[in-house]
This record gives structure tokens, sequence and C-alpha cells, in this order.
């Protein structure tokens, strides 16, 4: 387990250095989320943070990379390319009524963690139907299956 999130940030603090973010994610960034659909992968992410309104930030988001999730047909091992690029709005403070309901929240201590933001931009990103190409696959399996069916 990894002690602090490497996409655990203080959007007034990087808005304010003007600068964006550069993040590698790793194994270990997927192995602590609690999720199954991605085994691992390595991606770079690029955060940038605009100051739009008092107390309210754009963050924008990119990943590229690969991430390793199984195959839908042969349950073996499958590296998927993906590129994402997204916009999250995010509030120094609560939230309140008046926001939009996309909106997300930092702590009281000014910090937000887009892990799992993070992950839901790039699993999203993935197919739907995740599968290996026929030639890739494999085919012991991909018979057993068709035996079995
Ligand atoms: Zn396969």
């Amino acid at each position: 387990m990894q002690c602090k999130s490497p996409l655990l940030i203080c959007p007034k603090d990087v808005a304010s250095a003007g600068k964006s973010l550069e993040i590698h994610l790793q194994d270990a960034f997927f192995a602590d989320l609690e999720q199954e659909e991605i085994k691992g992968g390595d991606l770079k992410v690029v955060l940038s943070v605009k100051n739009t309104a008092p107390d309210y930030f754009d963050v924008k988001l990119s990943a590229e990379g690969s991430v390793v999730t199984l195959c839908d047909r042969c349950l073996e091992d499958l590296q998927l390319e993906t590129k994402v690029e997204e916009t999250l709005k995010v509030k120094d403070g609560e939230w309140a009524e008046s926001d939009d309901p996309e909106t997300l929240c930092t702590e009281a201590n000014g910090k937000i963690d887009l892990s799992w933001s993070t992950y839901e931009l790039i699993f999203t990103s993935l197919p739907g139907k995740k599968t290996h190409s026929i030639e890739e696959c494999n085919t012991e399996a991909v018979k057993f299956i068709a035996g079995e069916i």
C-alpha cells in the first residue's frame, strides 16, 4: 500500500504555481484502489488547474499510456493503450445546493484526492468489449468456451 495517493493535490496551490503536474501511475496505483477491472498500468497523467472563480477551479486532467485488464474472451491479461482528457470542476470547501452536481469538493485542508476520478476516466475510455485480436487470444480457452456454450 502507498501511504499517500499520487493524485492528492491542493488545487489552490497548483493553480497559483501556474505549472502543470506530471504524475506517473503504475501498478501500485490500481492495486490500491478497491476495484478489479484494471489490474495494472503505466500511464502519464498531466494535471493543470485554473482558478475560474473564488474557490472554484477547473482541473484539466489528461492520461496517456497503457493499462492491463482481462480479455473478455480468454480471461488472460490484455494490454490496452489509452489516451483521455477531461476537465473536472473542483470547489475549495463544502458542496452547496447551488453547485453543479458534477462539482467535486476539497477536504477541510484544501486538498482533494483525484484517484477515483482519474481511475473512472481511464476506465470509461476503454472499449466496452475488451478482447485480444483473434490471433492473439488464447485459442485453447476460445475453443474451450466455444465447446461449452
Ligand atoms: Zn483473449
